[in-house]
């Protein structure tokens, strides 16, 4: 996230709901076209059965039978793809509102079909919550949750994270993350070269793998040779600077609040980008472009009016919603011309582009709910800012399902591809999301764990969490702080 950092100090305790009941023992799916995300196919009226939380066979319909008492869905005309994947999702609960609100936040990713979600900067009440999603005591998206956020200085008026100026105190941080249970180390802001190293070296000992940005003073060869996983393209621009261009300030990260990182855009060589995405892909290195977010942020800009029509609005309170506006008001009071923010996202358009092309992996990101883009339904504008920026629409559902399920199963993963024993998270949709990834959105049903969610009972999920987060107030702290 690039808005304002994020955090908590105080952890609230949060009630427990009654558990997801299962009322049937099988699920058939049946005259389905299937797109199993594993190569680029569609199988046509296909019969899918799940038992438990896991797909028990898969088959054409003509030869598939249906388990005795099973629960029979008729998926005719509509298509089935595998649960969604948010590889960068910050809750409002993160900071701005009190934690106890995250199960309605995660109710609102999972009914957008979102059946997995990355949270970027961690605290100790996502840790509860992954346990109690993973072992079916809370019905959201499976969990994957980094360390609190390491940054060079502490930002803003909480801090969910550590400030790291030496290779001592980022060992120290790095062990403690991972005496703690994370998934990850997350690298933000101001990280010194010592920091760097003391961080990916101490994360390789104790089997955390780094994710997150990449600043000026490690610089992308140094990120690239450590082989962390790299978010919103950080440095990647910088990095097709014509040699000796008066660049002294990159756009990256809190570059693009600064003039003069806006000027590093006129220095950059178009006819490099092959050569940074070879060097990317080679690296082994996996990109989490959080597109729609940089580009209706800082390129093109979404009003006001388009931001209040926007579904996302019922599900913040009034006084939450101007807090989430604030970024884009003061962005407009300094705002770069019109053709360096046309050149920023022809510049990264075309970066993802050869990515593709390189073989270097792309993960979809929402970066939500930073500037009011929530949750679930960013992921799905995300699948379209790729599609914009020229992946083909198998390609920009591969960058939210296969792929991200690949890098966090560590190539081994039991989720994000429609297979028999793969976990049963799937999203059936009214239209083929190959013909245009729009309709990832036209969600007729999902399914997560094995647990089926009508259309009926996502509309409810969505209502009942509008109802709770649209009365919820910001935290004093926010206000406080600013
Ligand atoms: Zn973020």
């Amino acid at each position: 996230m690039i808005g304002a950092p994020i955090l908590a100090a105080v952890a609230l305790a949060i009630p427990v709901p009654p558990p997801v009941v299962k009322t049937v023992d099988a699920i058939a799916i049946v005259h389905v076209d299937v797109i199993p995300m594993d190569t680029e196919r569609v199988l046509r009226d296909y019969t899918v059965v799940v038992r438990g939380d896991r797909i028990e066979a898969l088959g054409p319909a003509a030869g598939t039978s249906v388990p005795d008492g099973a629960m029979v869905i008729d998926a005719r005309d509509k298509w089935l793809i595998p649960g969604l994947v948010d590889m960068h999702a910050h809750l409002l609960s993160d900071d701005r509102i009190a934690e106890r609100h995250a199960p309605a936040e995660l109710a609102v990713i999972l009914a957008n079909g979102v059946t997995t979600a990355r949270i970027p900067i961690g605290r100790p009440g996502h840790l509860e919550l992954r346990e109690r999603i993973a072992d079916g005591r809370l019905l959201g998206p499976d969990l994957w949750v980094a360390g609190p956020q390491l940054a060079g200085r502490s930002f803003g008026a909480v801090f969910n994270g550590r400030a790291v100026t030496n290779g001592d105190e980022a060992e120290a941080a790095v062990r403690e993350i991972a005496a703690a249970g994370y998934d990850f180390v997350k690298l933000t802001f101001l990280i010194s070269r010592e920091v760097f190293d003391a961080v990916v070296r101490t994360a390789d000992e104790v089997g955390l793998r780094v994710i997150g940005h990449v600043g000026p003073d490690v610089g992308l060869d140094r990120a690239l040779e450590a082989g962390i996983q790299i978010e919103h393209l950080d440095e990647y621009l910088e990095a097709l600077a014509l040699e000796g261009a008066p660049v002294t300030h990159g756009i990256s990260g809190l570059g693009v609040w600064r003039p003069e990182g806006w000027e590093s855009l006129d220095h950059a060589d178009e006819s490099r980008i092959p050569a940074l995405a070879r060097a990317v892909a080679d690296a082994g290195v996996w990109s989490t472009p959080t597109q729609h977010f940089l580009v209706t942020a800082f390129g093109e800009l979404r009003s006001d009016e388009a931001i209040l029509e926007s579904p996302d609005v019922r599900f913040v309170s009034p006084e939450v919603r101007d807090e989430l506006l604030l970024g884009h008001r003061q962005f407009r009071e300094r705002l770069p011309s019109e053709e360096r923010r046309r050149r920023f996202v022809a510049l990264r358009s075309a970066v993802i582009r050869a990515l593709a092309d390189a073989g270097a992996p792309i993960m979809a990101g929402s970066d939500s709910p930073e500037w009011m883009l929530l949750y679930g339904f960013t992921l799905h504008r995300e699948l379209q800012a790729l599609s914009d920026a020229g992946l083909t629409s198998w390609e920009a559902l591969r960058a939210g399902t296969a792929t991200p399920a690949a890098w966090l199963g560590d190539g081994n993963p039991d989720f994000g591809t429609i297979a028999v024993g793969k976990r049963a998270d799937l999203v059936i949709l009214d239209a083929d999301p190959l013909a245009s990834i729009a309709n990832t959105s036209r969600i007729a049903g999902v399914m997560a764990r094995g647990n089926w969610l009508d259309a009926d009972r996502l509309a409810a999920m969505m209502d009942a969490s509008a109802e709770e987060l649209g009365g919820a107030p910001l935290r004093p702290e926010i206000k406080e702080g600013r």
